[in-house]
């Protein structure tokens, strides 16, 4: 086993030899600041924080699973937007005494999904803390000269539509989740969404998010909703509803988007993408509605329905 305390130097090296410069870095680690080529003209971008005893314990996540999760999350941002992610820089607050194997796994976590969404990883800082782990991540992202989708563009009567499964994601797949890049990248490209949110709070919270930029409403169908495995464990282990743990559980990284209708059709009809896709409810004037199984109406709250049931 290896006892080795980090040294920065160490790992600065180390690291640098994992991420060469290439067309898009024209220079990478080991200078004052990087030089990168901006593919557009405008640029996303967007950074996301990891604390340890706030998003993540090292009791139950494995430090490569921490620096995945710290990349995907900001890949997650920029494909909600419709974006390509590009180029990363990473600082991290490493806890005195945190083992250089423990320190390279963060790494490595970082650079598998940066290697698996063609993101460079072109610097960063490291420091010791008194304090717990830390891990910054800021990313940028490219369009390729189309608009950004956004959360304010829904228009009443649009479609409302989901990628993938929800709920449950607390069992274990919110650490090793697969950003939807390629899906936002399709989406964007082929059928022009008009407003776009990737879930990390949870579906409920999240539509909420588009609902207000949109400053419209909407109405859910609650048996269309494409439950996943885990939100039915989940259930069966909280006494909650399956639905409910679709509906609140925050970490799915699922896209939530809105589409005209015909066009909707046109991709439910095609069914371009890996994963599964669902409409799941439409765009009103005002009010979110949930419309249960037997055919109830319910007001569905920020938290989920069960909250205000
Ligand atoms: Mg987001």
């Amino acid at each position: 086993m290896d006892e080795r305390r980090f040294r920065e130097s160490d790992l600065v090296r180390w690291i640098r030899g994992e991420s060469p410069a290439n067309d898009t870095v024209l220079v990478g680690i080991g200078d004052d600041a990087a030089l990168v080529r901006n593919p557009s003209a405008s640029t996303l971008i967007t950074t996301d924080m990891l604390i340890e005893g706030v998003h993540f314990d090292l009791a139950s996540a494995s430090p490569r699973e921490v620096g995945w999760k710290a990349m995907a999350r900001n890949v997650s941002d920029i494909a909600a937007m419709g974006g390509r992610s590009t180029v990363a820089v990473a600082a991290a607050a490493l806890p005195r005494g945190f083992a250089e194997r423990d320190g390279q796994a963060i790494v490595r976590g970082l650079l598998d999904c940066a290697d698996a969404f063609g993101v460079r990883l072109v610097g960063g800082d490291l420091a010791a803390t008194p304090g717990p782990l830390v891990l910054t991540v800021t990313l940028l992202g490219d369009t390729g000269g189309r608009p950004p989708v956004l959360r304010s563009g829904a228009r009443v009567g649009d479609a409302l539509l989901v990628t993938g499964t929800l709920g449950g994601s607390l069992l274990g797949r919110h650490l090793r989740f697969t950003p939807r890049q390629a899906e936002g990248l399709l989406l964007a490209e082929r059928y022009a969404p008009h407003a776009m949110i990737d879930i990390s709070d949870g579906l409920a919270r999240d539509l909420h998010h588009i609902l207000e930029e949109s400053r419209v409403g909407a109405r859910l169908q609650a048996d269309h909703l494409p439950i996943s495995d885990d939100a039915r464990r989940a259930a069966a282990a909280s006494g909650r509803s399956a639905l409910d743990h679709a509906l609140g559980d925050g970490e799915d990284y699922e896209l939530l988007f809105t589409l005209d209708p015909p066009v909707a059709a046109r991709l439910l009809a095609e069914q371009p993408l890996d994963v599964p896709l669902t409409q799941i409810g439409i765009i009103t004037a005002s009010g979110t509605t949930l419309v249960l199984p037997d055919g109830t109406e319910r007001p569905l709250d920020p938290t989920g329905w069960e909250h205000t049931a």
